[in-house]
């Protein structure tokens, strides 16, 4: 709901020289190209950070919310989930945290980066999707941050490249 998306026209407008964005007239689209990388990757971290707040906000309502005698967190499956949750969340932030030290140092190659963005979006929204589960009914309420993030969680293996643009980039250095 945050995101004010619409197509814009530009006719006719002119720029001034001192606006000009890059370091060389006429190589927009190549300067542009040379820093999809870093765009994709930046995709997996925000995939990252969302995976952390959606768990940490799943702990504490399954630990609050009060059902059957006990609380959610007490069902052997709530922590079997989170239990996963939590690992694959680990595996995706030190493969994230490798991206970054590469990208640093100049390193990051446009595989790698694809990389991170399909595996870690793909993995925020099965994670996001497991803890809207454990939400229950008001998983799916808008006043809950999961609910939010279930929908925020959807766009981010189509923008910046779909994930399958993603694999053929990976395939290709096969
Ligand atoms: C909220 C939002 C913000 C955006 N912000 C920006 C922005 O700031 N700058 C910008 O430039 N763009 C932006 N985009 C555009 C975004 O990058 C494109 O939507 C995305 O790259 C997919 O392109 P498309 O929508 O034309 O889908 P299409 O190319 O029509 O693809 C549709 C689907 O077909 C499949 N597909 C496509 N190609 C292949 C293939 N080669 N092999 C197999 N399957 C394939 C995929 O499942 C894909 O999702 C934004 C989009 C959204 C929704």
């Amino acid at each position: 709901h945050a995101a004010d998306t619409s197509e814009l026209f530009f006719d006719e407008v002119r720029v001034p020289a001192s606006n000009l964005l890059g370091e060389v007239e006429g190589k927009g689209f190549i300067q542009l190209m040379q820093k999809l990388p870093q765009e994709r990757h930046i995709i997996g971290l925000q995939g990252v950070g969302m995976i952390e707040r959606a768990i940490h906000e799943t702990v504490e309502y399954v630990k609050g919310r009060k059902a059957f005698g006990g609380t959610i967190f007490d069902f052997q499956n709530t922590q079997f989930k989170l239990a996963e949750c939590k690992t694959e969340a680990t595996v995706a932030k030190v493969f994230a945290d490798h991206c970054t030290e590469r990208l640093l140092k100049g390193e990051l190659d446009a595989a790698t980066a694809s990389m991170s963005k399909y595996w870690i979006s793909d993995l925020q929204c099965k994670i996001v999707d497991e803890c809207l589960q454990l939400h229950g009914g008001f998983g799916y309420m808008d006043e809950y941050p999961i609910a939010q993030m279930y929908a925020d969680a959807r766009v981010q293996r189509i923008y910046g490249g779909a994930n399958e643009v993603m694999k053929m980039l990976i395939a290709r250095t096969l």
